[in-house]
């Protein structure tokens, strides 16, 4: 079978790997028809690791995956041949305290799509366990399916500080990751959610999929242009996708009194000095998400019940024989590309 395979720092070549087999018991091979394209992604293809993950080449990108099952292993129930699923990509070891406690995202032993040193999904097709794979309802297309896995994290980080109706929140960035949090906290009733971005065409973006004010950070003061809008309060609930320095450190000046903060976008620099003495003077909650757990069947559902409109986030389609192009625009025109996806097949 095909698989597009990072040979070097920037370089991929589409080549012919083993096709899996047979599928092992309690597993299934799935036949990918989309695949994301995710920061991390772009980010191992630009510099070949991120923090102590390093690529060791050759190496397959791609973890945002939705296919149809073309085979069951024995003893797989919740399949069968046909199905069109979405793929979670961390598989967990079970044993564990944090397994058995359900905050299986936590696992140390997890093994992830495309984080070295296991292969992702930019191939044809791939063995996965039978119970990661989560079956997309009629309206839910598998492009959509490869989406559920960042909107898992947007819905990750709005658990994470509890949102709910009668709040308001600001999301800082307008990325994909910015904008499956504005949508995930637009669908648990907050509002109005504020979307500051310093690209235009983000911030569009954010108001066609629900943003009820966009600020660009590049033109106005943020913290100046939400107090204004608050009447000096602050939100209820800053998410931070950026991953900026400056973003990350004006959480504490934009969250209200007893307010909560969390922490999506992992910034590559330090984000020291953050002001600890306001964050305690405001009794406000610094939270933290790492992935996601428990949350492919209710982002399915949530977009199968029209609450969130994933597939509107979507800006470029690039052809699987076109994965090198892919990247490297995407690279080359971060302004540009909001959200794109691969088509592996149809
Ligand atoms: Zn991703
Ligand atoms: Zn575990």
């Amino acid at each position: 079978m095909k698989a597009a395979v990072m040979t070097s720092l920037g370089h991929i070549e589409m080549k012919n790997v083993p096709k899996p087999e047979k599928a092992a018991p309690g597993k299934a091979i799935v036949k990918v028809e989309y695949v994301g394209i995710c920061g991390s992604d772009l980010h191992y293809f630009e510099h070949g690791k991120i923090g102590d993950y390093i690529v060791d080449y050759p190496f397959i990108l791609g973890h945002e995956s939705g296919g149809v099952v073309t085979e069951v292993g024995e003893g797989v129930t919740n399949l069968k041949v046909g199905d069109r699923v979405a793929l979670e990509p961390g598989v967990t070891c079970g044993k564990c305290e944090f397994c058995k406690t359900g905050r299986y995202n936590l696992c140390p032993d997890v093994e992830f799509f495309a984080t070295p040193p296991f292969d992702g999904t930019f191939v044809e097709y791939v063995e996965h366990p039978a119970d990661m794979c989560f079956k997309l309802p009629d309206n839910v297309s598998t492009m959509e399916g490869a989406l559920i896995e960042p909107l898992a994290v947007g819905l990750h980080a709005a658990n994470q500080v509890n949102a709910q109706i009668g709040q308001n929140a600001v999301v800082l960035g307008s990325g994909c990751i910015g904008l499956v949090t504005l949508m995930s906290l637009k669908a648990k009733g907050v509002s109005p959610v504020y979307v500051v971005d310093v690209i235009d065409k983000r911030l569009e973006m954010a108001k066609k999929l629900g943003a009820d004010v966009v600020i660009n950070a590049a033109k106005e003061n943020t913290v100046d242009a939400i107090m204004k809008l608050t009447d000096g309060a602050g939100v209820d609930l800053v998410c931070e996708t950026a991953g900026s320095k400056v973003t990350t450190q004006s959480t504490v000046e934009l969250v209200k009194r007893g307010g909560d903060i969390v922490l999506v976008g992992m910034s590559p620099d330090s984000v020291l000095p953050y002001d600890i003495g306001t964050l305690m003077n405001k009794e406000a909650t610094l939270h933290t998400v790492f992935r996601y757990r428990n949350l492919y069947p209710v982002a399915i559902a949530a977009v199968a019940s029209g609450a969130i409109p994933l597939k509107d986030m979507v800006t470029n389609v690039f052809e699987f024989d076109d994965t090198q192009h892919a990247m490297s625009y995407n690279c080359e025109n971060k302004a540009d590309v909001v959200k794109a996806v691969i088509k592996v097949a149809d």
